[in-house]
């Protein structure tokens, strides 16, 4: 199989209903979003500017530079319209659509992030939009159902194996292949068969566009290295894309190591949602990747503290620039990761997303010298019922008194 692929990588494990949908998609990603035909590209970009808030800064953080003894610089997409990364993606695709002449989005979401950035882009641009989100993510994810609704998407309950975000892209997947005349789905991260991993990364790699003309502008040079967490990785990628031939700039992607990188082989249970550092090869969603399985080959229940964190397969260009050591993987462990939210919340007026506390935590244990750019994925007002919640049963050094008010 070699449409697609990064390596041993990618690729498109699909059923046969599926390859009309995926063949057309390709085919409109090479014409609208590598050829820019109708001036797609530049729609795209006024949008991300008017709508979304382009371009995002880069901002110097002066008490973690202190901290370290180097300069940290944060790529901030905590600051585009909806708080995190992801509406790069959910407005170029559901753009795309429009250009494709569909006239209906369907979207997976686990915790609701990407379903919350579709529902957007689909009420700004005037398309249907229909969300598939697992019974268990429905029920723990309230504020996001009600988000989604608000923008006046439906969103279907999904009922199979565990309820979570692995059985929502298998619902996803299906409606796509039975409605492929009028429906576009919306993959939430680079992941998915071919072309979704390479689109979503083109989509996502705006961040590294401009962190690396703000960080020619501000520093007078390339930073050391670029820091970004990675769930599915679109962050990563996004945030790597355009750093990738200058060889002086190391990438480090630093994933959910949970309680323990390890797998429980009797419940098929991993602690931990470390693909990339722990995973073996295997086939998901339409690609292959490294992936969180068992000894025989079932993919197990992933876990981390970011609900964003917790896939446990990972985009396959991601996997082969582990293995082609152009980007090296690191983890951080759910304390370390709360530690780093309190600590940015207090010392420079930043609540993080919980996935981004992670890329945050890494700078505690990395040995940097020159300056290095972390991208701030996403803002932590989501969190801070799981933040407040799990920093009082952790006993979280860092983590200020929220016992006031019940006194
Ligand atoms: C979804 C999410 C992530 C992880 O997804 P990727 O595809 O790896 O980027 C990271 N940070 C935030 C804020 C998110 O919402």
């Amino acid at each position: 199989m070699s449409v697609g692929t990064f390596g041993d990588y990618g690729g498109q494990y699909v059923p046969e209903a599926l390859m009309p949908a995926v063949e057309e998609l390709a085919d409109a990603y090479e014409r609208y979003v590598l050829e820019n035909e109708d001036g797609f590209v530049d729609e795209l970009r006024r949008h991300l500017r008017d709508f979304g808030g382009r371009p995002t800064p880069l901002q110097r953080a002066a008490a973690l530079s202190e901290r370290y003894g180097h300069d940290v610089y944060l790529k901030r997409e905590d600051l585009l319209h909806g708080g995190a990364h992801k509406l790069n993606n959910a407005l170029g695709q559901v753009l795309l659509a429009q250009y494709m002449g569909k006239e209906r989005i369907v979207a997976e979401t686990g915790a609701g992030q990407h379903g919350t950035a579709t529902a957007m882009a689909c009420a700004y641009l005037d398309v249907d939009c229909e969300i598939y989100m697992g019974r268990t993510d429905i029920n723990r994810q309230r504020p996001n159902v009600f988000r989604m609704r608000t923008h006046d998407a439906a969103v279907n309950a999904v009922d199979a194996g565990s309820g979570t975000l692995k059985e929502a892209i298998n619902a996803t997947l299906r409606d796509w292949a039975t409605n492929v005349e009028d429906t576009h789905y919306v993959i939430g991260s680079v992941v998915g068969p071919h072309p979704f991993p390479s689109m979503v990364r083109d989509f996502q790699a705006v961040i590294s566009e401009e962190a690396r003309e703000q960080a020619i502008e501000q520093i007078g040079d390339l930073p050391e290295a670029v820091v970004a967490c990675a769930g599915g990785g679109s962050n990563t990628m996004g945030s790597f894309a355009n750093f990738l031939e200058d060889e002086s700039v190391a990438l480090y992607a630093v994933e959910a190591g949970g309680d323990a990188i390890t797998v429980e082989e009797e419940t098929g249970v991993a602690p931990h949602s470390a693909s990339l550092s722990a995973g073996e090869d295997g086939v998901l969603h339409g690609a292959r990747t490294k992936l969180l399985q068992t000894e025989e080959g079932q993919v197990v229940e992933s876990h981390s503290v970011s609900a964003g964190l917790d896939y446990a397969g990972v985009g396959p260009e991601l996997a082969h620039l582990v293995d082609q050591g152009r980007v090296e993987p690191v983890h951080v462990d759910d304390d370390a990761a709360l530690t780093a939210f309190h600590r940015l919340s207090q010392d420079e007026g930043i609540i993080p997303a919980l996935e981004s506390s992670h890329a945050i935590a890494y700078l505690e244990d990395a040995d940097f010298d020159g300056p290095v750019v972390v991208t701030l994925s996403g803002r932590g007002d989501k969190d801070l019922d799981t933040v407040i919640e799990e920093s009082e049963r952790r006993d979280v050094a860092a983590a200020p008194s929220m016992g006031v008010f019940t006194e």
